[in-house]
């Protein structure tokens, strides 16, 4: 809400300087219709709506190329090509927009667009105007770098610094998500419009005995039985499952899937995270909790899920007491918790 009302202000603002502009006495229209006024008052409008008007994807396409249009039509009507030079300046805040929300591609078009329309303004600058050729090219070489190099440079820099970010919620050892990918992707998943409606599995995973393998092969082995865990992980998990590595031989895989997908899900997992192949032989103690059934809203399901995520960890621990390379699970169904479902390791439900 604050970025909007600082579009919005900003919008707006432009819309009082364009009014403002035909007052002074520099600028001269190259057409009788007084289309400026009536894009000030259009651009006012936008901006004063702006603040109250939900964003979507589209609606933010559709508000770059109303400001690109705005620009063009502003800097086209104006005769005095001073001036219009002027008016190209605010391509450089349709660029910034761009920038912060949307892609190069979009950059590119914009680039395209106004340049097109800046080559236009730009007939007769050399000849026709009032001040001197010294001021034209300081108003050139200033133009340039806000219309292009800033927003290029802007959204790099922040194209970076979202690479930076979604390698902060990696782990680095087994690429899986960290604790805090975890929680995004979670709260990802909830929020997608099938998410209420499906069953919800949390799962955790840890090695048993981790620690002798370190102690008797070394650290590089032991990286090794966890990468091996990992890629186990990923052969069970279905594709759009969120699987994290949340500690040192702890894993957390959280899905959602319809209901008749769950058992032919569980089935899988005993023989897949504890098959005896591989050197070192590894398993692990596998802790599942279910919910089956609707959520009644987002904040429902969030709860819920923290409630899952206590219960497959208890879980997991009631198949580390019993001696580990086991599966216990818990299912919940309309978030009332059953007795616990034990298994041999070989079927879960
Ligand atoms: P349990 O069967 O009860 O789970 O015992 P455990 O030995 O598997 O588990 P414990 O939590 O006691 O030991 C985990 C060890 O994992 C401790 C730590 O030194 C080691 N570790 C943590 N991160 C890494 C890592 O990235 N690589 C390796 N090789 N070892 C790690
Ligand atoms: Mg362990």
């Amino acid at each position: 809400m604050p970025t909007r009302i600082g579009i919005g202000v900003l919008v707006f603002l432009l819309g009082v300087t364009i009014l403002l502009k035909r007052l002074g006495t520099h600028s001269v229209q190259a057409i009788e219709f007084p289309l400026d006024v009536v894009v000030a008052v259009l651009v006012m409008i936008g901006g004063t709506a702006l603040p109250f008007t939900a964003t979507t994807r589209e609606r933010s396409y559709l508000f770059v190329i109303a400001g690109d249009f705005a620009v063009a039509v502003i800097v086209l009507a104006e005769a005095n090509p001073d001036q219009r030079l002027l008016g190209c300046l605010v391509f450089g805040l349709v660029g910034s927009y761009i920038a912060f929300f949307h892609n190069l591609r979009a950059q590119l078009w914009h680039l395209l667009f106004s340049g097109a329309v800046i080559v236009v303004a730009s007939i007769g600058v050399f000849t026709d105007v009032p001040s001197g050729l010294s001021d034209v090219l300081g108003r050139i070489a200033f133009a340039i770098p806000v219309i292009t190099v800033i927003p290029v440079v802007t959204q790099i820099a922040l194209a970076l610094l979202s690479n930076d970010a979604q390698s902060s919620e990696l782990d680095p050892l087994t690429d899986l998500l960290n604790r805090r990918g975890l929680s995004r992707r979670t709260s990802e998943l909830l929020q997608a419009k099938s998410g209420l409606d499906q069953s919800l599995l949390v799962v955790v995973i840890d090695i048993d005995n981790f620690k002798h393998f370190n102690d008797t092969y070394g650290h590089d082995v032991g990286d090794r039985v966890i990468l091996r865990t990992a890629y186990r992980l990923h052969d069970w998990a279905r594709s759009d499952a969120a699987i994290a590595r949340v500690g040192g031989d702890e894993f957390v895989v959280v899905q959602m899937m319809p209901l008749p997908y769950v058992g032919d899900l569980l089935a899988r997992i005993a023989p897949i995270m504890n098959s005896p192949t591989g050197e070192p032989l590894s398993t692990t103690s596998i802790g599942i909790a279910i919910h089956n059934g609707a959520w009644p809203d987002v904040q429902a399901a969030e709860s819920g899920l923290r409630d899952l995520h206590r219960l497959a960890d208890s879980a997991m621990y009631e198949s580390k007491r019993m001696g580990g390379n086991r599966v216990h699970s818990i299912v919940l169904t309309d978030q009332q918790p059953q007795q616990p479902q034990r298994s041999d390791g070989r079927s879960v439900l």
